[in-house]
């Protein structure tokens, strides 16, 4: 592509929310940019055209935030993510593998979210200083998942808070840690910033964003507590999933599904730990039972 192909016109520039501060808006990926740090990118990296970037900040291990990791660091960037996040972005198959158990999935069964161009990650978020960015761990969502907060007051969160639109379109949010999501998202309450950038979803100022942060923890205590009184009688594993994925609304498909299985787990280990389920093995099958 040259430089005067129309094409390289054709996406839009970011906004400036806050003093140095400003957000690549975008259906797939909302990405930050301050002061040369670029924080997640969408697909493409023209987006960034006229926009040097140096230091390239990655939420979580989930391609769809480090889509354009690849080529930013081919043209200098350097690469930082969180230190538990690091294998799945130099390897997005650590990921696929690790949602089937480390056995080989059919390419129908991993969700396309998964799926893209590893990245060779120059720097951990938690050894990276510069200033005017700090580093704030946000794990629930997956086990390492960071958050990043300019000196403007600019909180990009990744995918620790889901806009309560978002529920709408995903009404069972993928979380290996549902008590570590609250616990997260009660985090971000105690931060001093004015604005929140999800990385899927839009820019809002800290009244709305914390609504957005009760409703989302209201959802998590509704799923909780409904699991717990679909647990009245023993399910399997399987059933369970089955169970809370027909009341979230979730439709049949095998991506979907496998999605679920991680999210629904999840939600019963946290039943598990808090001493509100107990789990034994029947007739070789995995079985839960509400306390
Ligand atoms: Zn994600």
């Amino acid at each position: 592509m040259n430089a005067t192909d129309p094409a390289n016109n054709a996406h839009a520039q970011p906004r400036r929310l806050a003093g140095d501060t400003l957000v690549f808006e975008a259906d797939t990926t909302n990405s930050g940019y301050v002061r040369g740090v670029l924080i997640d990118t969408g697909p493409e990296p023209e987006a960034y055209t006229g926009w040097p970037v140096t230091d390239l900040l990655i939420t979580h291990g989930h391609a769809d935030h480090f889509s354009s990791a690849a080529a930013l660091r081919e043209s200098g960037a350097r690469v930082v993510a969180p230190r538990e996040e690091v294998s799945l972005v130099e390897n997005p198959e650590v990921n696929i593998r690790g949602m089937f158990s480390w056995a080989l999935p059919s390419d129908e069964m991993v969700t396309k979210l998964f799926r893209g161009e590893g990245c060779t990650v120059d720097a951990y978020s938690d050894e990276w200083h510069t200033s005017g960015v700090d580093v704030v761990p946000l794990p629930g969502h997956t086990l390492g998942h960071s958050g990043y907060l300019t000196a403007d007051g600019v909180l990009f969160t990744g995918d620790a808070v889901y806009q309560k639109q978002i529920w709408k379109r995903h009404p069972l949010p993928y979380a290996i840690d549902p008590g570590l999501v609250r616990s997260s998202l009660r985090l971000i309450e105690s931060l001093e910033f004015s604005w929140l950038v999800p990385a899927h979803g839009i820019p809002v100022e800290r009244d709305e964003a914390l609504e957005h942060i009760e409703f989302h923890i209201g959802r998590i205590d509704a799923l909780t507590d409904r699991l717990h009184e679909l647990l009245a009688d023993a399910m399997t594993t399987e059933a369970a999933i089955a169970a809370l994925s027909r009341e979230a609304g979730l439709t049949d498909n095998p991506a979907q599904y496998w999605l679920a299985v991680t999210t629904v787990k999840a939600y019963l280990s946290d039943l598990l730990r808090q001493g509100r389920a107990e789990f034994f093995v029947r007739d070789h099958a995995g079985w839960w039972r509400a306390l």
